[in-house]
């Protein structure tokens, strides 16, 4: 089989956690850098369809791409480092892979045949590898192989790499293996076996791995990588160390000065150059030179997990480097948040950010987070449902409306001024079936969004069945609350702000998924700079006094 594009397996061994993700985003940074169209995709082994459905809980946060895949939030990090969108294409779980061959067997589409793991789910899954690839939009397509090797459920995948690198042929298609490098403190020393058994565990597969990027907290010593190489069947140069680094914006560079690129294109046949990192050195002279802090508050109710809002808080580490600011951000747990404890907990932020989310469980905290701030003046920015209790609290408290709230957690509220969307009432399928994707929002003059948009009309991403409830715009207007962003073919409220506020915007999509190092978002670039404003003003008061 011939074919001009390139194809770069990552398979994970020893332990899960290791930071493929990273691993691939960074090498795909470092081609891209030099002139290769690359992209990357994610295979996950697990059954659900798509992780729209899963907890963030089990599965972190749910990133939502421009056509409206709900997907595993590596692609998340595929588009902040490269800055190219990605698509379904680039998620792919072994419940699409099932549904679709069953879909197949359906319509009878094997002709009479027995439907087998092999071949028609390795078909299946090298048809996915290769829809990338086959666009013509990409040279290099990276595809990250979710689990660890060893996993029952990952074995399809593994030996779908096992053909593909067969039918592509030598230099078209490579392996790279990360794995764990452990140190034993109390033998002093970093250990190397896990490595040749993740190793050894792939080649019963019959796949060979052609690089091998060894996760440490020490640096690697030279004999230590030639044992590696040694028993690995990989060439010296390319056993690579990826140390623990401090941001993971660090790990293109790290990677670039351990040769990873160079080593890859080598395989590959193609001709390898500096890379183009102006930029990217640029934001990171930002990053780790900030004249000053700011105290963000995150308000939700998975805020114990690091995951569960990452598009978020890498939104603001843009906008703080863009600001040249740290944005500290202080997670806070919306669940014990009430009237009692909220001047403790919020009175020294400088913004907060009411974050998405579904159900009950905390919302009032919400509330009481948002009253606060819409009282003392303190910068806030609310995301989908942070938006939608914007609307909740501001009716309660200014309009009077004491039951107020969204059909969401009050079917029977007299006052739905959040309510489902009409096209959602007749909807019984929960997965895949909210308002997703990207649609288009014309904004208000002199609104703040107009101003930080620098545009009438822009397009972002939604997740969500319920909406601002038309039949309150009028009355929540004339109070002082403005819709300043709407879909121009529905009239949907996209935005909110409170002009008489010095910063409060709430939006019905999420800008968090749209952030890039080369594209920080505007409205996090602005909403920092306004908690800066706030931090400012604060100190001036104090001095004042
Ligand atoms: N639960 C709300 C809705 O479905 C908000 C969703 C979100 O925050 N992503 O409309």
């Amino acid at each position: 089989m011939s074919t001009s594009t390139k194809y770069i397996f990552v398979t994970g061994g020893v332990t899960s956690s290791l930071g493929k993700g990273i691993i691939a985003a960074s090498l795909a940074k470092l081609l891209q850098a030099q002139g290769y169209r690359t992209t990357i995709q994610k295979l996950d082994p697990y059954i659900n369809v798509d992780p729209g459905t899963l907890n963030p809980y089990e599965h972190g946060e749910c990133y939502v791409t421009e056509d409206g895949a709900e997907t595993d939030l590596d692609l998340g990090h595929y588009e902040r480092f490269l800055n190219v969108p990605t698509s379904q294409a680039n998620n792919v779980t072994t419940g699409r892979i099932y549904q679709s061959v069953i879909e197949k067997e359906r319509r009878g589409e094997f002709l009479g045949k027995t439907v087998q793991v092999i071949p028609h789910i390795t078909d299946e899954i090298k048809e996915r590898i290769q829809i990338l690839g086959k666009s013509g939009n990409f040279d290099i397509v990276i595809t990250e192989i979710g689990g660890t090797v060893g996993d029952i459920e990952s074995l399809p995948y593994i030996e779908a790499v096992r053909q593909l690198k067969w039918d592509l042929g030598e230099h078209n298609a490579l392996v790279v293996h990360l794995t764990l490098v452990p140190y034993l403190s109390a033998a002093g020393e970093l250990k190397t076996k896990p490595t040749q058994h993740s190793v050894k565990t792939l080649m019963e597969s019959g796949v060979q791995a052609d690089v091998l990027v060894c996760r440490t907290e020490h640096d690697l010593p030279i004999e230590l990588r030639r044992k590696l190489a040694l028993f690995c069947n990989v060439r010296e140069e390319a056993v690579i160390q990826s140390i623990d680094a401090s941001t993971i914006y660090d790990v293109p560079k790290l990677m670039l000065k351990q040769g990873l690129d160079k080593v890859v294109l080598k395989k590959l046949n193609l001709p390898s150059s500096e890379p183009d990192l102006a930029q990217w050195d640029k934001f990171l002279t930002r990053l780790k030179n900030p004249i000053t802090e700011i105290h963000i508050g995150l308000i939700g109710k998975y805020v114990e997990l690091q995951d569960s809002y990452k598009s978020i808080l890498e939104a603001f580490i843009h906008a703080g480097a863009e600001n040249e600011v740290r944005v500290v951000v202080e997670p806070i747990h919306s669940e014990y948040l009430n009237e009692d404890n909220i001047k403790l907990k919020l009175s020294h932020l400088d913004g907060v950010l009411v974050a998405p989310g579904f159900g009950e469980r905390g919302i009032e905290g919400k509330i009481d987070a948002i009253k606060y701030v819409r009282t003392h003046n303190i910068p806030f920015l609310g995301v989908c449902l942070g938006m939608q209790m914007a609307v909740i609290e501001f009716s309660r408290n200014v309009l009077g409306l004491k039951d107020a709230n969204s059909t969401e957690m009050n079917p029977k509220t007299d006052n739905p001024v959040i309510d489902m969307m009409e096209d959602q009432k007749t909807i019984v399928n929960k997965g895949g079936t909210m308002r997703l994707g990207s649609w288009a929002c014309q904004l208000v003059p002199d609104s703040i969004a107009r101003k930080v948009y620098k545009s009438d009309a822009i397009s972002e991403r939604h997740r969500h069945r319920y909406e601002f409830n038309g039949k309150y715009k009028e009355q929540i207007e004339a109070a002082g609350m403005k819709a300043t962003g709407l879909n121009p073919d529905t009239g949907l409220v996209e935005i909110i702000e409170i002009p008489s506020h010095p910063w409060f915007v709430g939006v019905q999509y999420h800008p968090e998924y749209k952030s890039t190092v080369a594209n920080p978002h505007p409205l996090f670039v602005a909403f920092v700079k306004a908690a800066l404003k706030h931090k400012k003003e604060k100190a001036h008061a104090k001095m004042a006094k």
